[in-house]
């Protein structure tokens, strides 16, 4: 028996289901750190173009000397920033090494590969290490030096917050009004108020409900955990004793269609939480956010953040290239109602 409401029940209470009236939330992508921080620069030698009509010779014979490899993004050939100076163009030559001093034309590029003939006196200038990933570190790279730009467009959507549907919106919004529930449930027994559901994408299924039931004796029980259990439970597995909590549920797995075959583990099962999501009230603290990376889990939506977070606060866990797995991650559903519920963390309930 499911004592939690029905998604349909909690839509007619909130009267989320209308289309025209947008909840007042919004889902935003956390992003990895290369994603969201500065674009570091690294300095390279440049040289004006005094004579424009030797421009695509220069530009052949010095990208054969240095071809650039780690950075082909950088355009070679920009227009003069400054339009009071003689030429209309420069060159982008090499990387400087860490001595960055300056150097001639005939020590940058060696005859006879490169006919320098055409080239002015090289300078130093900062240009972006890597490809911008966002548009803002597009706007902020080309302020250095031109770069291309392949755009993500999920991740442009996502951070404008167009990324998902009203259809989409309405039902994140009734999963993690789930979560607020249960957390509900754990503070009116005395535990920590941290709420979870996870679900089926493909089916829009409820596979768990469950709320943090850590106590001195356990006290590793976090919402995320026991919703991790629970589904686990629905597989036929499960190791924790949920019996004394009876908002924490589950629904029996069905597996419609093929999970990837690299996806499973040396048994031939699928991972724990493979092509699901998780509705958590609050950001997961790192062992939970680790024990998402176990289970293989797709997205994870939170309402608001916790002090001691690994899924942006701290650390973001699921966006690590060291990490031989790595999920989706926003925040801000519902950020209101679960900003005034617990984080989630390590030290117990004060
Ligand atoms: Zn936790």
């Amino acid at each position: 028996m499911d004592p939690a409401p029905s998604i349909m029940e909690l839509r007619r209470d909130s009267k989320a289901g209308s289309p025209e009236q947008e909840p007042p939330w919004q889902a935003l992508p956390v992003l990895s750190e290369q994603q969201s921080g500065a674009v570091e620069l690294v300095l390279a030698y440049a040289a004006p173009v005094l004579d424009k009509s030797q421009t695509s010779r220069l530009l052949k014979e010095v990208s054969a000397v240095h071809p650039l490899p780690a950075q082909p993004h950088l355009k070679r050939v920009r227009p003069s920033p400054d339009p009071g100076r003689p030429h209309s163009l420069e060159m982008l030559l090499c990387l400087a090494g860490p001595a960055r001093d300056s150097r001639s034309l005939a020590e940058l590029l060696p005859r006879p590969d490169v006919d320098t003939r055409g080239l002015g006196q090289p300078f130093l200038v900062p240009v972006p290490v890597r490809p911008p990933l966002t548009r803002s570190q597009f706007e902020e790279a080309r302020t250095h030096w031109p770069t291309t730009f392949h755009e993500d467009r999920q991740v442009t959507r996502a951070l404008a917050g167009c990324l998902f549907s009203a259809q989409e919106r309405a039902a994140m919004q009734a999963h993690m009004e789930r979560a607020v529930w249960a957390a509900q449930q754990a503070a009116s027994r005395g535990l920590r108020a941290v709420g979870a559901v996870v679900v089926d994408p493909a089916s829009g299924r409820v596979l768990a409900t469950g709320h943090d039931c850590s106590s001195s004796a356990s006290p590793l029980l976090h919402a995320a955990m026991v919703c991790i259990d629970l589904v686990a439970r629905g597989q036929g597995c499960g190791a924790y004793n949920l019996a004394p909590h009876p908002a924490c549920s589950f629904a029996p797995a069905v597996r419609a269609g093929s999970v990837h075959k690299l996806d499973e583990d040396e048994d031939g099962l699928p991972y724990v939480c493979t092509g699901y999501d998780l509705y958590i009230t609050r950001e997961p603290c790192a062992m939970c956010a680790m024990a998402l990376v176990h289970s293989r889990v797709r997205r994870v939506f939170y309402g608001a953040p916790s002090p001691d977070g690994a899924l942006g606060t701290r650390f973001r866990l699921h966006a690590r290239p060291d990490l031989n797995h790595r999920f989706q991650a926003f925040r801000g559903i519902l950020e209101a109602q679960c900003r005034r519920l617990d984080p989630d963390g390590l030290d117990t309930k004060a």
